[in-house]
């Protein structure tokens, strides 16, 4: 059984992860998609918010589980018997962040990163400009899966 985590801060979740997640589907036989949760972050959604969001977007997809968790990865992985670790990647400056990271826990716990290569279409997406553009009182619901925006536009 081929079990994989897609970890990330998900504040929100945006079309470029979804983008990723449905690639990898095909891949494994389980994605938990896992909320990291560090307490020196500052997050413009509660966690129980992006867990939501999350769950909306794959409320009918069986394989995808919504998980949240602190402290290392390659521990969380570990503690749910997880040997992959999915990322998405966009450009030099991710590859450089996650190469590192992804040799790093290689070393530490055996696990292997699997890479998806950002789709053309959402290369240009990320948390941090949504996140800008909803601070700024923008639409960003291009940007977004529907169950997400729509839930913006209510609150
Ligand atoms: P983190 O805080 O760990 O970077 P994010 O929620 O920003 O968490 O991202 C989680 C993962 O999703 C990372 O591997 C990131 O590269 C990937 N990702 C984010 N946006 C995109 C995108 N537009 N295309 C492909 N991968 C993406």
């Amino acid at each position: 059984m081929k079990k994989a985590v897609f970890p990330g801060s998900f504040d929100p979740i945006t079309l470029g992860h979804i983008d990723i997640i449905k690639r990898g589907l095909p891949l494994f036989d389980e994605i938990v998609i896992a909320i990291g949760i560090n307490a020196k972050k500052n997050y413009m959604f509660s966690v129980e918010e992006r867990k939501r969001f999350i769950q909306n977007a794959f409320f009918a997809e069986e394989k995808i589980t919504v998980e949240t968790y602190t402290g290392l990865t390659v521990d969380y992985c570990k503690s749910i018997d997880a040997d992959f670790i999915l990322r998405g990647l966009r450009n030099p400056a991710d590859f450089d962040f996650e190469k590192a990271i992804a040799q790093t826990n290689r070393k530490l716990s055996g696990i292997e990163t699997v890479f998806l290569l950002t789709s053309a279409e959402t290369s240009f997406i990320s948390s941090s400009i949504v996140r800008d553009i909803l601070r700024n009182g923008g639409d960003a619901s291009s940007l977004l899966p529907d169950s997400v925006s729509n839930s913006i536009k209510e609150n």
